[in-house]
């Protein structure tokens, strides 16, 4: 089972690919260039995480599935 509900702000995202170089089971870049969620569980929840950290624009959401407690980004 998935750890984290993942969002995407599409607004955010600068179609850079650090989400899918970190995590290429779970994010995916669709034809706008934008990344999206293929699958919520498709990678370690730590690498999910570590993905999310390394989004430049912090467009990556995560939170826990079982809390709704907002996991990242931080503050
Ligand atoms: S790391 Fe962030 S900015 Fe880069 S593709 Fe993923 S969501 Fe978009």
């Amino acid at each position: 089972m998935a750890k984290y509900k993942i969002e995407i702000d599409r607004e955010a995202c600068i179609g850079d690919n650090a989400c899918c170089d970190v995590a290429p089971a779970t994010f995916e870049m669709d034809d706008e260039s934008i990344a999206i969620v293929t699958d919520a569980a498709g990678d370690e929840a730590d690498t999910i995480l570590e993905a999310a950290q390394s989004c430049p624009t912090e467009a990556i959401i995560l939170h826990d599935v079982e809390t709704d407690e907002k996991v990242w980004p931080e503050g």
